[in-house]
């Protein structure tokens, strides 16, 4: 099985439909992936317990890369539309996420004006201040719901150490709708355990969580790349993810559906 991890700190610019030109940010390893889930899909590969030797970029290191990065396509005449942080796993696990993220925000600001500064999260530090704060100083916030059941979240997500879905949208609710919820619908078997979050009961959950949050815009996918070992998963068909889609659009959400 291949499994995907950005080998830079600054990365692309990549050109996605849900951000245009987007110049991308992996604040963690590598040569590795750091995550406090090991979501059953995730294209990095299931999370390794071994943290020995790992390096992570320092916050001038970042600075100075990105600083680097948008002078050369300003250069070029293409600015990004976007300054995203993703990578290889959460990147609010980064130490100096906070200050990171002011460092983003100045040079956008200086560099490329139009550009908003994005952020994809499975929301799993949202309960300490300074990372929320820090999100809500970014124009888009991307935080991961998958299911608003406690187990389904044990077997989709696998969280280490405690964790409770009732708290975390609690914590979503703070963003008062200024957040995307994205949500990533598969099905089929991991380790002898069903897994499947588009059920009737499943889609209810979500939605009355949905109601809850009231997050501008939802981002609907499905897997693409590879999956770990283990586990014998299955993309849901589009026209399925556009149904579900439509049943959030019903709560006045807006949807963006990747099949
Ligand atoms: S939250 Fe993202 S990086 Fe972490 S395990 Fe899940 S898919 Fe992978």
């Amino acid at each position: 099985m291949a499994t995907f991890l950005f080998d830079k700190i600054v990365f692309g610019p990549v050109t996605s439909r849900r951000l245009g030109v987007s110049l991308g940010i992996n604040l963690l390893p590598a040569d590795r992936k750091v995550c406090n889930f090991n979501c059953v899909y995730c294209e990095c590969g299931l999370t390794g317990a071994d943290d020995t030797g790992m390096s992570l970029p320092a916050r001038e290191e970042v600075r100075e890369l990105l600083r680097v990065a948008l002078e050369k396509m300003a250069a070029d005449g293409v600015l990004p539309d976007a300054i995203t942080f993703a990578g290889n796993g959460e990147p609010t696990l980064h130490p100096d996420f906070p200050g990171v993220i002011d460092d983003t925000i100045a040079l956008r600001d200086k560099l490329a004006p139009a550009a908003s500064v994005a952020v994809l999260s499975n929301a799993t530090t949202i309960n300490r201040p300074d990372i929320r704060e820090a999100l809500m100083r970014c124009d888009r916030k991307m935080l991961k719901l998958d299911s608003a059941i406690e187990d389904t979240v044990k077997s989709h997500n696998q969280p280490a150490g405690s964790y409770s879905i009732a708290e975390t949208i609690r914590l979503l609710k703070l963003f008062r709708g200024d957040l995307t919820i994205q949500t990533l619908f598969v099905r089929g078997e991991f380790r002898g355990r069903v897994i499947d979050n588009t059920t009737v009961r499943e889609l209810k959950a979500w939605l009355d969580a949905l109601r809850e949050i009231a997050p501008r815009e939802v981002m609907i996918y499905t897997i693409h790349r590879d999956t770990p070992e283990g586990g014998k998963l299955c993309k849901v068909p589009a026209d399925e993810l556009q149904r579900i889609a439509s049943m959030a659009e019903a709560l006045g959400i807006e949807t963006q559906v990747s099949p």
